[in-house]
This record gives structure tokens, sequence and C-alpha cells, in this order.
């Protein structure tokens, strides 16, 4: 009966709110939900309130082989990288679920990816996140390098994945955190005593004990509105840090060292065998030493994997196989307005020529497709059309015009 019903909370009967929910024995109006709400998140960021019941569970990990077949939904190619980070995943988790109760306490394995720019270091690390439901998070090393005072950016990266946690600090405790471009706090010379890059080498040390695991006092959301709030404490224990560099021209440090090591007749037989194309297979935790990664660091990321620069056909295979491939998208979003959306062959090969042009991996389809398709998206919705042909001269045209302007 309308009226009659009324919130528990503020005493507003049913026909003064806009809704009105009933438990067992009372009733709770919108605005106090939101109040409510706002309480409990002004508690988790303050620290006061740890987090939200649920989060205690242990987490259900995947084997390493489903993790795999997850990951090829939506990463093309990069075997290697996709076995070794299954196995490393695994296991965290698997030493998170396990705790401290065991006699044998599993170390961590935060994880290093080498590979170019654009083959999908960072997208194998956002899998892992999604395929696991954890608070995930990009940070870019070089910014460390500019503030020069270090604890003040530990915590940043740590706030930020309280926030893509919603300030549950349980849940940030099992997040993943991407590190990128780790190659750019590299020190220049393996000799720390010739040119000493301080910043590089300061950041580096600054990571150290956030990749072991300790307890970092993180300034709560909004801290310069209620400065009154205490610092969030967190744990970095059981966060899964996995970092990611270029490290441009380590390929010939690897070549060094393996031409180095070759001697004698069988050693340099054994040389005939290496392929060349792609020293990047070759690499180890001594390589990065050499690039001016300091040991301690490297020491704290013990699963080290590599990635495939990009060919033409990988290239194509990301344009149309992912689960969420760029083409899937277009058309997508073109059949939400009732158009159908086709790409020619040749377009496809096309906008792939183009990307190996650029050398941004497969970054650089995105920024292709989006040239020739700017003018199409603008146009169909308004359009009384129902098929949109993407054909060759269309798409040259696009692209060559834009080249023009810009
Ligand atoms: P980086 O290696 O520089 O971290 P990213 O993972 O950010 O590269 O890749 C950039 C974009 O290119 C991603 O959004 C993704 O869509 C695409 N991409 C790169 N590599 C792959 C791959 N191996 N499979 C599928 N998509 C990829």
């Amino acid at each position: 009966m309308k009226g009659k019903r009324k919130c528990s909370f503020c005493g507003r009967s049913e026909n003064e709110v806009n809704f009105l929910i009933s438990g067992l024995e009372a009733n709770i109006c919108d605005n106090c939900i939101t109040a409510a709400y706002d309480i409990l998140q002004e508690e988790i960021s303050s620290g006061r309130v740890k987090g939200v019941a649920g989060v205690d569970e242990k987490l259900e990990i995947p084997k390493p082989k489903e993790i795999k077949a997850f990951l090829d939904q939506y990463v093309i190619g990069q075997e290697e990288a996709k076995k070794v980070i299954s196995v490393a995943v695994y296991n965290h988790y698997k030493r998170i679920n396990s705790g401290s109760s065991d006699d044998i306490e599993i170390d961590k394995s935060n994880i290093i990816m080498v590979g170019e720019t654009g083959t999908g270091k960072t997208l194998l690390a956002q899998t892992i996140a999604k395929l696991l439901s954890v608070p995930f998070t990009i940070v870019d090393a070089t910014v460390f390098t500019e503030a020069g005072y270090v604890g003040e950016d530990v915590e940043s990266i740590l706030s930020r994945l309280l926030q893509a946690a919603d300030y549950n600090v349980a849940k940030a405790e099992r997040g993943i955190v991407f590190i990128d471009e780790i190659d750019k706090i590299a020190r220049k010379s393996d000799n720390p005593s010739i040119t000493r890059d301080v910043s590089g080498e300061g950041v580096q040390q600054g990571l150290l004990k956030l990749l072991e695991g300790t307890i970092v006092n993180v300034p709560p959301q909004g801290g310069r509105k209620h400065p009154e709030q205490k610092f969030i404490q967190v744990n970095t224990k059981n966060i899964l840090f996995i970092a990611g560099g270029a490290f441009d021209g380590i390929e010939k440090i690897i070549a060094r060292r393996m031409n180095t090591k070759a001697v004698g007749f069988k050693a340099s037989q054994e040389v005939q065998k290496v392929d060349k194309e792609n020293f990047l297979q070759y690499i180890t935790h001594q390589d990065l030493k050499t690039y001016g990664l300091i040991p301690e660091l490297i020491g704290r990321m013990p699963v080290l994997t590599f990635l495939h620069p990009l060919d033409k056909e990988a290239l194509k295979e990301i344009l149309l196989k992912p689960k969420n491939s760029l083409i899937k998208q277009y058309k997508h979003l073109f059949k939400l307005d009732g158009v159908e959306l086709v790409f020619e062959d040749e377009v496809i090969d096309y906008v792939v020529e183009k990307a190996m042009e650029n050398k941004l991996g497969a970054r650089g389809l995105r920024t292709i497709l989006e040239k020739i398709m700017n003018d199409a998206m603008f146009e169909a919705p308004s359009s009384k059309k129902k098929k949109f042909v993407i054909d060759i001269d269309y798409a040259k045209q696009r692209v060559e015009n834009t080249a023009k302007v810009s």
C-alpha cells in the first residue's frame, strides 16, 4: 500500500522518496542508501574499515593451461611469453592461497618482459588481471626519474592500485601492477663507478622494497580535503609486479655475450645454429644487468620472458582474430546503428603494410584504422544505407589525405 511504508533511517514516507527497499523489519530510501554508501567509502578510504566482506576468500585460480587458453583469446602469438606468464601467475596466486601456514614458503614470482613497443606486453598483463578479476594498474617507470624523491612516487603506485580496487585494501593487496618502460630507469653503464646515472639507480633502489614486500603508508584519496585522515597501510607482499620494457639495443648485448662464450670448434658450431634474426629469445638476467638494471632489482623479478617483434601475418591476425579485435570492434559499432560494415581484403593488407612502415607494432594499426574510419563513422549514423563497404580506394584516400594535412 503506497504511502504506508516509511524509511527506517530518515522517517520519510514512501511517497516522499523516489525509491524504497524493504528488508526484514526495516526499509531504506534512495537518499539514505546514497548517504550510507558515502559514509562507507569515507571509512574505507580513511583506512578505518579494511575492506568489504568476501575478499578474504581464496581466489579461484585457473590452471596454467586454462590461463594460457584465456590469453590465447586476446593475445596473438607470443607463445613462450604466454606459457611463462601462465605458470608464474598460477604459482603467485597459489602462494597467496596457501598462506604462511606452510613450512615451505614460496618465493614471489614478479615478472619482467622484454620486447619492442606494441608487441603485447601491457595487453598480457591486462588480460591476466581481467581473467582473475583483480585490481590492475599501469605505471610508467619514467615518471619516477622526474620527481627525484623516490618515497613519494613509490606510494603513488599504490594509490593508483587502491583506486582501481575502489579503496578496498584487501583487494588491492592481491592486485597486479604493470610497470612500463622499466628499461628507461637503467643505469647508463654497467660499471657504476663510471657514468653514474644517479636518478635511474635511485629509482631502482626505491622499487626494491616494494617489489619484495613491505608495508607502505599510502595517502588516502582526497588527502587535501580531509587532512585528519590517517594514511592507508598497504602490504605489497602479495601484489604481483609485472615489468615491461623495449630494452633498445639489448640484442647486441646478448649477441656479444653469446659470441664471447663461444670458444673452440664445438662452440662455434653451436653459434651457427643461433637464430640471428631474434636474439631476444636467448635473453638472460645477466643481459639485463649489463643493460643497466641493478642486480638486486633483477633478483626481485625472477621470471624473465620476451616478446617477438610482430610480422605481417601476426599483425593481420591481430586485426581480425582476438575476441575484441579492432575490426570486430568497428563492425560492432556500426551494427549498433543498424549498419553492416564490410572491409575488403585488400584494405586489411594495406593497413598491415602501413603499420609495418610505422614500426609501432600493433599500436600503429589503430591509428591507421582511425584515419580510414573517421569519415565513415561521421556519415554512417545519419545515412539511410544499411551497408557500408570500405574498399581499397576509400582507405588509401583517407590515409594519404590525412598524411598531407598533418
Ligand atoms: P606494449 O608491448 O608496448 O605494452 P601493448 O600491449 O600496449 O604493447 O599493445 C598495444 C596494442 O596493440 C594493444 O592494445 C593491443 O590491442 C595490440 N596488440 C599488441 N600486441 C598484440 C598481440 N600479440 N596480440 C593482440 N593484440 C596485440
